[in-house]
This record gives C-alpha cells, sequence and structure tokens, in this order.
C-alpha cells in the first residue's frame, strides 16, 4: 500500500537544498490511469500514422521553446551541468525529428511475397499494443523518457510513465510539457514515485512493459511481468571497455577515453568503465591519460556559462557504490594514480591501474567517474577479457587500422561497437541501440527494434522477424583522433 500522504523530495546534490515536491500516486491512481487509457487508446490509434507525428511535432515545438526551462530543472534535480542538459534536450528533438519523419513508413502495411500461392496477396500490418508502461531511470531524464513515449505513441499506443524518483522534479516537468500539447495529453498518463509506484504499474498489467534501469529491478519486473505474461522490454546496466589496440593513437585514445569515463560524471550506461591496454603502448597511454585527467575540474552552477566539466554525483545510494567498489579495488591491490578524493557528493575524476576481475571495480557497474586500467599481451587477452562479463552493452576499439579494429569490435559479445571513439554512438537518433548478454533484450532507436512500432496480433500472413538474429550497430570517428569541440 502506498499511504495517499507519500511525498517525493525533490534534493538538488549538489547543495542538498530541497526544492520542491510532489505527492505519490497510489495503487488506485495508477490501476484509474490503466482503466482511462485504455478507454481512450482506439481513438489515439484511429488517428493515421500522420497525424500522430503531427500532433507529437507540437511536442517538439514545446520542448524547443521550454529548453531554458528543462535546463534549470535538469540542473537542479540530477546536478548536471545546464549545457550537458541542453545536450540531452538536443538529442530528444533530433529523435522526435527522426521518428516523426520516418514513423509513416515504417509502420506502413507491408506487402510479402507470396510464395507458392500465385494468384492471392499478403500484407503484413502493424498493430498498437494498446497500453504501455514506461519505467525510466534517473540519469538521462530526459532523452530516456521522452523518445520511448514517443516512439510508443507514434505507433498508436496510450502511454503510463513512470519516471525516476531520483529525478522526480523532471518528471514533473516532462508531465507539464505533455499535458502543453492539448491533443496528445489524454494519452500519456504520468505515475511519480518510487519503486512501489513501478511495482503498481507492473500490476496493472499494461500491454507491453519497457524499462531502462538496473539489473536488479530488471529481474524483480521480469519475475512479475512473466506472471501475467506481459511482454517485457529492458535496456539495463552497463561495463563498457574501452580496448587500445598497439597500433592506436594513444593521446586521442587517451582524450576522449577519459572524456567517456568521466563525462555526466561516469553515471551514463555507455561510460568507459574499464580500459584495457596492449603492453606496448601502456606506459605512454597512463601518461596522456594523468595528464588529460589533470584537466578536468570538479563543481556545480546553475549558470548557462559553467567553467566545471564535471558536477556532483545524483544521489547517495550512487556514491556508496563508487565507494564500495574504489575501496574494494584498494584493498586488493589497484593503485589510485591521480584523483580518489570526496567531498560531499562530489568525487574527484579517479585513475586506479594495477587491477584485475577479482574486484567489484572490473565486474560490476560502477557508474560514477572511476577509469580503471589494465595491462594486455595482445589482442585476443584484451577481447577475452572484455567479454568476461554479464553485462554487454557497448565497447570502444581504438586502432589506426580501421579493418584491424573492426575485427576485434567483431569478436565483442555488445550491442554496439564504437571504434576510435567512445559514447558518440548512443546519440545517433537511427542507430539500433541496446546490449547483449543481462544489458537488454530489445533496440532501441531507429526503425523497428523498439517500442515504436510492435507488432501485435499479426495478421496471419505477417512476417515475424528471424527470432535468432539482432541488430549490431558500429560507429566511426572520422577522421581518426580529431579533437573536442
Ligand atoms: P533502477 O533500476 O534503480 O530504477 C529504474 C526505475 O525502476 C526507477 O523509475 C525506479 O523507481 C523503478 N524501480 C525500481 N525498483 C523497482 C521495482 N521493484 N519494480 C518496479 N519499478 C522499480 O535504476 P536507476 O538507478 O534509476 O538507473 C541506473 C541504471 O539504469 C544503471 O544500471 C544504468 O546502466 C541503467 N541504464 C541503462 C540504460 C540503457 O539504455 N541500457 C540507459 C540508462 C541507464
Amino acid at each position: 500500500m502506498i499511504p495517499q500522504t507519500d511525498c517525493i523530495e525533490f534534493i538538488n546534490p549538489a547543495t542538498g537544498h530541497k526544492f520542491g515536491e510532489v505527492r505519490s500516486a497510489t495503487e488506485t491512481d495508477v490501476l484509474r490511469a490503466r482503466r482511462e487509457l485504455a478507454a481512450v487508446q482506439p481513438q489515439w490509434a484511429a488517428k493515421s500514422v500522420k497525424e500522430r507525428a503531427r500532433l507529437v511535432k507540437k511536442l517538439q515545438s514545446v520542448i524547443l521553446d521550454a529548453t531554458d526551462e528543462i535546463t534549470a530543472v535538469v540542473n537542479q534535480d540530477h546536478g548536471k551541468s545546464r549545457l550537458d542538459a541542453l545536450h540531452e534536450v538536443f538529442m530528444t528533438i533530433e529523435k522526435i525529428h527522426h521518428y516523426c519523419a520516418h514513423a509513416p513508413q515504417w509502420l506502413a502495411r507491408e506487402r510479402v511475397p507470396r510464395g507458392l500461392y500465385f494468384f492471392k496477396r499478403f500484407y503484413a500490418e502493424r498493430e498498437p499494443y494498446g497500453v504501455v508502461g514506461i519505467i525510466g531511470p534517473w540519469n538521462y531524464p530526459i532523452d530516456l523518457m521522452i523518445p520511448p513515449i514517443v516512439s510508443a505513441l507514434l505507433a498508436g499506443n496510450a502511454v503510463l510513465v513512470k519516471p525516476s524518483e531520483v529525478a522526480a522534479a523532471t518528471g514533473v516537468l516532462l508531465e507539464d510539457l505533455f499535458n502543453r500539447v492539448p491533443e496528445l495529453a489524454p494519452y500519456v498518463r504520468f505515475l511519480h514515485g518510487d519503486a512501489r509506484v513501478g511495482q503498481a504499474l507492473v500490476r496493472s498489467k499494461p500491454d507491453l512493459l519497457f524499462l531502462t534501469g538496473s539489473v536488479k529491478t530488471g529481474r524483480i519486473v521480469a519475475q512479475m511481468a512473466v506472471e501475467d505474461m506481459t511482454p517485457f522490454m529492458y535496456e539495463l546496466g552497463g561495463k563498457d571497455a574501452m580496448l587500445v589496440l598497439e597500433d592506436a593513437d594513444v593521446a586521442a585514445a587517451a582524450k576522449w577515453g577519459v572524456w567517456g569515463a568521466f563525462y555526466s560524471t561516469g553515471q551514463a550506461c555507455v561510460s568507459v568503465e574499464r580500459v584495457y591496454v596492449n603492453e606496448k603502448v601502456y606506459d605512454a597511454f597512463v601518461a596522456a591519460v594523468l595528464e588529460e585527467t589533470a584537466k578536468f575540474t570538479v563543481g556545480y552552477s546553475n549558470d548557462i556559462d559553467n567553467p566545471n566539466w564535471m558536477g556532483p554525483l545524483t544521489f547517495q545510494r550512487q556514491c556508496d557504490i563508487v565507494n564500495t567498489h574504489l575501496h574494494d579495488a584498494v584493498q586488493k591491490g589497484a593503485r589510485i594514480l591521480i584523483g580518489g578524493k570526496q567531498t560531499g557528493m562530489f568525487i574527484e575524476p579517479t585513475v586506479l591501474v594495477d587491477v584485475d576481475h577479482t574486484m567489484k571495480l572490473m565486474t560490476e557497474e560502477t557508474f560514477g567517474p572511476m577509469m580503471p586500467i589494465m595491462k594486455v599481451m595482445d589482442d585476443q587477452h584484451a577481447i577475452q577479457m572484455a567479454n568476461h562479463s554479464d553485462l554487454g552493452l557497448s565497447a570502444y576499439v581504438w586502432s589506426r587500422a580501421l579493418k584491424h579494429a573492426e575485427r576485434v569490435g567483431r569478436q565483442l559479445d555488445v550491442g554496439v561497437v564504437n571504434i576510435n571513439d567512445t559514447m558518440s554512438h548512443y546519440s545517433v537518433a537511427r542507430l539500433p541501440f541496446g546490449g547483449t548478454k543481462l544489458s537488454g533484450n530489445t533496440r532501441t532507436h531507429g526503425r523497428g527494434e523498439s517500442p515504436s512500432s510492435p507488432t501485435r496480433r499479426p495478421t496471419p500472413s505477417a512476417a515475424r522477424p528471424m527470432p535468432s538474429t539482432r541488430s549490431s550497430g558500429f560507429g566511426i570517428r572520422e577522421p581518426i583522433g580529431c579533437s573536442r569541440p
């Protein structure tokens, strides 16, 4: 039971100040929202895809007009700089643009080859699931929430949304943004609150569930979903490895590796979480990493013009995880070369060596500003260590020889390989994104692999994708090693 009076507080992680609160949804609120959405969803699904896209475009305008407001709230709520919040807004706008432009084509009826039936015609049609439940995380509270909602809407679904309690102020703002488009508002309901509200949403049996969050939550939700046979898509944690091969541009690898490890205070699912470096370039790489890390300034500002490169961690639980991993590594013999100190919610960007796979820092998702570097003998050793993980979101390979990098990249069991770059693949609206192993069972972004174009109750002649294939992405930086903008 969630009491009527329960509230979620908005706390600025940098200052510790409370700047608002929202009443938590109750079980009754969740069930009512679920019921009401089911009643109105057919009206939304009856509109043409073009019409839905036209209405979603209004949301895009609302978001663009509200850019200042959004960056101010995310900055207070999450602690990231307003510039980083702006980056989230841009990624979101880009996705809305692509999804709206292509949805009519992606969701169109498809003629299917008739095979032996010479005098018949066959078609595959895509139908919405109905009411889609979306449960989201706090780390990218705009870009991990709006695009899945939009893609579900474009496909004709109504959407129940449970934003993270850790970024609750942003959740309230998102609700407000949708309410500014009266044509969309009836088909999207926000349920604010913590894990209990998430559980209530799952119990309300949406027609499809989509979770972005931790593996721990994924397991719990999967068990609940299977009870009701609710289709369940998930995007979970990462432990992304960076491989620096012997023919890498070491300076560029260090510069962008450091950026990939510390950007957003290491709180991105695709952060560089561990680095494997060929012994021939190890010393040069470590020296370059230390030089780059020393440039990182840490602090908080609510100004657009923020001089700091890195902000605070977003909440206490995350601080505790980072500290546990750090202490475990040091106790087992890791050496801190730079960083390691903590003041309040701020942890210095930290580079460690002499690490191995007995340490949590190398095997569990840390989600903080830690860059552990391990020396490896050759490519096979690097590949073996990188694949030694339950997680498989993305990986980063550095080599001046593209074919060499691709050969290594293809042997990594992850959803996306980025060559001579870190993290940029995530922003590409039409590059399939998602993980292997425990990291995920779906692909978001672009066509077909997401709630953007679900197929349910296929017509008897409908084609299904080969169940044994999945798409994967490759991102390649050209020219190799271009400098930070
Ligand atoms: P989390 O699992 O703690 O919470 C995610 C959401 O699930 C929140 O809204 C939370 O309230 C809800 N929730 C928690 N317990 C629940 C339960 N028992 N039943 C139903 N709902 C529940 O994750 P987080 O800390 O918010 O996010 C960080 C995690 O998300 C990291 O592991 C990160 O790697 C992952 N993530 C993955 C991707 C991706 O695309 N693969 C993107 C961003 C973040």
